[in-house]
């Protein structure tokens, strides 16, 4: 077994009205929220593809698939919940996450560190083992444009001692 093991996830998903805006499992007050089978929390959805990647395990819609009516409306962070449960099995544990989350509205900045407090909560983690940083993508593109918000997650697993 490799001592370490490094994985990557990104995701977006369109803005639109008449939904809930939940990102990184905190509902954030918005007129639109993002669209998407689940609750569509691009910050958790880019998480889990990062941790299953780490694993060479697949990705989230495997587990989850979009077709699945289990999973409509589903709270991303049950779903997080089941693919650490997949970490903690694999004899290794989460060394630290970084996120990124682009977002053109609404400012992000008042709710960081609750998303982050909450993530780690979620893992189980110290607070220094997440990284996690919400900027705008400068009127670039569809996210931009206020179309769309993408994540992407970054993390490096350590294999536990005596496994
Ligand atoms: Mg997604």
């Amino acid at each position: 077994m490799n001592k370490f093991r490094i994985g990557y996830g990104e995701d977006i998903h369109r803005l639109v009205e008449g939904r809930k805006l939940i990102l990184g499992g905190i509902e954030i007050p918005f007129e639109k929220g993002l669209l998407g089978h689940s609750d569509a929390d691009c910050l958790l959805h880019a998480l889990m593809d990062s941790l299953l990647g780490a694993l060479a395990l697949g990705d989230i819609g495997l587990y989850f698939p979009p077709d699945d009516p289990t999973y409509e409306g589903a709270d991303s962070t049950k779903l997080l919940a089941k693919v650490k449960a997949l970490v903690d099995e694999s004899g290794y544990a989460i060394s630290n996450v970084d996120l990124l989350l682009f977002a053109e509205q609404p400012k992000l900045k008042p709710y960081r560190e609750q998303i982050r407090r909450h993530i780690a909560s979620l893992l189980g983690l110290a607070l220094d083992q997440v990284g996690f940083q919400a900027m705008s993508n400068e009127g670039l593109d569809a996210v931009g444009e206020g179309k769309a918000i993408r994540a992407v997650s970054t993390v490096l697993l350590e294999r536990k001692e005596n496994e």
